[in-house]
This record gives C-alpha cells, structure tokens and sequence, in this order.
C-alpha cells in the first residue's frame, strides 16, 4: 500500500504544481495518453485504482471515463529519474481517446501512415471524428468533404455506401487489382463515416469481427463433435 503523500513529497512538480502522467497499457506497452497529475489527483488514483488527472483546461479533478466509462485502471506506477514525470501502467476499459482511437498518439508526423492495415484505419476512423467533433484539417476553401457528408446525414451517407458498394461489385468483375483496391477504398472510407455518424467505435465492429472469428472455431468443433461421436 503506497502512502500517497510519501510519495507525492518525493516528486518535483512544476511551476504550476503538476507532474506529467505518461499512461502506458499494462499488456502491450503501447503508450495511450499524457495527462497531469497533482497531488490530490494521485491520492484519488491510489485510493480508487482508477487513473485521475488534473485537468488543465477545466481546472477541475478528472477521473478519466467519469463521462465516458472508458477508465484507466491502474495496475502500476514508476517515477522517471528526476522525478517530475509519472510512469501509469493501466488496463484501459475501452479506447483511451476520446475520438474513439485506442491511443491519443495516433498522428505520426512528417511520414505517411504506417501501411499496416488495422493502423490506417484507426488513425483514419481518429480523423472523421475530429472532423465530426469540428476539430481538424479543411482544405484550403476551409471545407471538408466529411464534414459535408456527415452534414448530409444518414440520407447522404447511405447513398455514397450504396454507390461505392455498386462500383466496388463492378470493379470485382474485371481483373484490375488497382481499381478493385480503390473501389474497397471508397466502400470502406464511407462505412467508416456511417460509424462515426452513429458513434459507434470502430473497436465495437472489430470486437464484433473477433467474436465471430471466435465462434467459427467453437461452431466448426461443435458441428465435428456428433459426428465423431456417431459409430462408423
Ligand atoms: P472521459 O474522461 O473519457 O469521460 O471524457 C471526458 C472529457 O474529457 C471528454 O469529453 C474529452 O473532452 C476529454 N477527454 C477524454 N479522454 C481524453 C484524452 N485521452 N485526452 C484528452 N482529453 C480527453
Ligand atoms: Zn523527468
Ligand atoms: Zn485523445
Ligand atoms: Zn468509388
């Protein structure tokens, strides 16, 4: 049991009385946020085992999830070698970001999104709802094309669906994998806005996806089993 205000008299905040949280999943390393702490923040992280922060833009105690349950569960704490940085390993109760992404550091700048597929799609899904929320790049008009669908509605974004997935079966009759991969691309872009339309988190659909993965394998053992079990 960790005496929180031990352990807070053995840290060098800053000028503005906080330490920087970096929050680490417990399980895969992957780093998901950076939050600040103060004293009282700690304590109540201690005491609760849900990682809270001191929230700079609202001056206020922040148990992250407290609006959207996607709390931090805390499973560890390291002090970096000077001892103004916190180290929270955690089990995240869903995506971290509030744009829906697993992780806040989902921009890598100054090099083109990894090209491992389920990456493009996180930072991509990310976007849209930086876009939905307002927040993010327009082009040099100052519009933006999802912002524009989004604002369609389900009317519009139904009919971009409909006429990608049209042009996606066309492009399956003919033998250019380009065009079949840009085709896939269009389908798959505006599915993505349907989600964010809807808020539904793109790790539902994959946990959907995975869950089916899951039962195939039970089904197939399932559908064996009688059929071993039936003499010859
Ligand atoms: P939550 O703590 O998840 O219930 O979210 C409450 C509010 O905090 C959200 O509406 C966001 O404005 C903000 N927020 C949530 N998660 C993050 C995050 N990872 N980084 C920065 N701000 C966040
Ligand atoms: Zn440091
Ligand atoms: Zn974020
Ligand atoms: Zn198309």
């Amino acid at each position: 049991p960790t005496d929180p205000a031990a352990l807070w008299s053995t840290l060098t905040p800053g000028p503005d009385g906080l330490v920087a949280a970096v929050v680490q999943h417990v399980d895969t390393g992957e780093v998901l946020m950076l939050g600040h702490m103060n004293a009282e923040a700690l304590a109540r992280t201690l005491a609760s085992g849900r990682v809270t922060f001191w929230s700079r833009s609202r001056r206020q105690l922040w148990e992250k999830g407290e609006t959207s349950g996607h709390t931090l569960e805390l499973r560890g704490l390291a002090v970096d070698c000077d001892a103004d940085a916190l180290l929270v390993r955690a089990a995240p109760r869903g995506p971290t970001c509030h744009t829906g992404a697993p992780s806040c550091f989902f921009r890598p700048v100054g090099e083109p999104a990894a090209a491992r597929p389920s990456a493009v799609f996180e930072q991509l899904f990310a976007e849209i709802c930086e876009r939905k929320a307002g927040r993010g790049m327009t082009n040099r008009a100052g519009k933006s094309y999802v912002r524009d669908l989004l604002a369609g509605g389900v009317a519009k974004i139904a009919a971009k669906l409909h006429e990608e997935a049209g042009e996606l079966a066309e492009a399956l009759a003919e033998d250019d994998r380009g065009h079949i991969a840009r085709e896939a691309a269009d389908l798959l872009f505006h599915a993505l806005v349907g989600l964010a339309h809807r808020d539904v988190p793109l790790a539902d659909v994959a946990a959907e996806l995975a869950r089916r993965m899951g039962r195939s394998g039970l089904d197939e053992k399932a559908a064996r089993a009688p059929a071993a079990a039936e003499p010859d």
